[in-house]
């Protein structure tokens, strides 16, 4: 098959890599011709585990293909395109409140005269409720003589698993208003290797994708906001949030994912969909209060932490030196987007303190949106001379530290824990005073996979 994808980013790139590698002849255009230009070489534009070599490969079967999307560059892969794919991003309107889907229009409305008559468009991009239908009127209007398939395929790749993601979703949505066998048939197309594993796959109507996207995730940032309160509570009663994540996740009504207690989530996707299914509450005149009160809860997470630092440093971090670990919103990817360190560290050098940081791959883009940080190659020398250390994120990493060597390069043994991934126990022996959230127990880590008593 031959597929266009428009919107070269996280879910664009990975896409295309993955179809390349299932034997579809794939183009990735986007309107950043630097990235373009890197790609044609195979550097990626960020990290995600495994994508560079996917990318060489598909460079080297000439399966994939990249450029920059000019019209000169455009017409040859649309006008020969089977299915089109949409992954321009969604940010949020902070003027209105909602969902800046101009990129999104524009990007088809561009394409679509040189699109060949029959051609399926998927939406990938995380879309506000109503847009696919408008766009399909728009498209039916501005070109009556042409029969596009027009397709909401919510996408639920996690960055730093997306590939794993990709090739193993746990369901495939697709919204539209065509007749069902013709979707089965092109999905079939499109995914054979899912198709084999007996991805389930759910045909919707445009409106029913596009909820299930948002409350998707605003379900899971819902858990995660909850667990976030119960390690408070654990905290103002003496009980440990890691065995009461433990004795909820057993229960398989709940599950044990999305319930680590930790800084607040972040991300491109979590805070952005939340405040878009707000907004869409609001428009529809549905109430939207769970998705209002867990952005402010998570808002209030973030903010309460740099307090949480502070009193734990005796209340007065003025000229100090505070080690970060961990600057990305999560591990295993480098994407800075609405991370908690964001809101975290400028107020610890609001309130005096001195940073250096250490992020395993975060650090360059750390550096376009944090300011006045010492950045070390590796989490000792950031430790250097420092009154505490904070981990921020949990990358594998820091779930192995060298106690010892950490304590013999610090001022002061400190280790603040917002991720509970310390190994209280040994850190305790070298000689650090340990604070972790939601009263973690002594040796305990935050893996959800403590003893159970049979
Ligand atoms: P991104 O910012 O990484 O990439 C978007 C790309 O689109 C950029 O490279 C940008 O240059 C390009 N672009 C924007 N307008 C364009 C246009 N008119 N023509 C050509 N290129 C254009 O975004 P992302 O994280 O990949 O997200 C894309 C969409 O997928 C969003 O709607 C997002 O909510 C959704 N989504 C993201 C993830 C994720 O983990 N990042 C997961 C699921 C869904």
């Amino acid at each position: 098959m031959r597929i266009t994808i428009i919107g070269t980013g996280y879910v664009g790139l990975v896409t295309g890599a993955c179809l390349a590698n299932y034997g579809h002849h794939v183009t990735c255009l986007d309107a950043n011709g630097a990235k373009i230009t890197d790609l044609q070489k195979g550097k990626t534009p960020f990290h995600e585990p495994g994508l560079e070599e996917l990318v060489r490969l598909g460079l080297l079967s000439q399966e994939l293909a990249f450029e920059t999307i000019l019209p000169e560059n455009s017409l040859g892969p649309l006008t020969t395109t089977d299915t089109l794919i949409v992954a321009v991003g969604t940010p949020t309107d902070f003027l209105s409140g909602g969902t800046d889907i101009r990129p999104l229009y524009n990007a088809i409305m561009e394409a679509a005269p040189h699109l060949p008559n029959s051609c399926s468009i998927l939406i990938k991009s995380t879309i506000p409720l109503g847009t696919t239908r408008d766009l399909s009127i728009c498209l039916k209007n501005i070109h009556p003589d042409k029969s596009f398939k027009l397709l909401a395929q919510p996408e639920f790749l996690r960055e730093g698993t997306a590939i794993e993601d990709f090739n193993n979703p746990a369901r495939l949505i697709i919204g539209t208003q065509d007749d069902q066998d013709q979707i089965q048939a092109l999905v079939h197309a499109l995914y054979p290797p899912l198709i084999e594993k007996d991805v389930p796959l759910l045909i919707t109507n445009y409106e029913t994708a596009e909820i299930i996207k948002y409350a998707s995730n605003g379900f899971l940032a819902t858990k995660i906001a909850f667990i976030n309160e119960m390690a408070d509570l654990c905290e103002a009663t003496g009980g440990s949030i890691q065995q009461v994540s433990q004795g909820m996740g057993l229960d398989p009504r709940i599950g044990k994912d999305f319930l680590e207690a930790g800084p607040g989530f972040g991300g491109s996707c979590f805070p952005k969909d939340l405040r878009a299914l707000a907004h869409a509450t609001h428009k529809f005149g549905v109430s939207g209060k769970i998705a209002k009160a867990t952005l402010k809860s998570n808002i209030r997470r973030k903010e309460s932490m740099s307090k949480l630092i502070i009193d734990t440093m005796g209340g007065d971090v003025q000229g100090k030196t505070i080690t970060i670990l961990g600057l990305t919103f999560k591990p295993n990817t480098d994407d800075m987007r609405e991370a908690p360190s964001l809101i975290i560290i400028p107020a610890l050098q609001e309130a005096g303190a001195i940073i250096q940081a250490y992020d395993p791959a975060g650090m360059i883009q750390a550096r376009g949106s944090l300011r006045d940080i010492h950045y070390a190659s590796d989490p000792y020398r950031a430790a250097d001379g420092a009154h505490a250390i904070v981990v921020l994120t949990h990358w594998d990493e820091f779930r192995h530290l060298d106690y010892h060597r950490l304590f013999q390069t610090m001022t002061f043994p400190l280790m603040i824990d917002l991720r509970n991934v310390t190994v209280r126990v040994d850190a305790e022996s070298a000689g650090f005073r340990v604070r972790s959230i939601g009263g973690a127990l002594e040796g305990a880590q935050n893996n959800n996979e403590g003893d159970v008593l049979a």
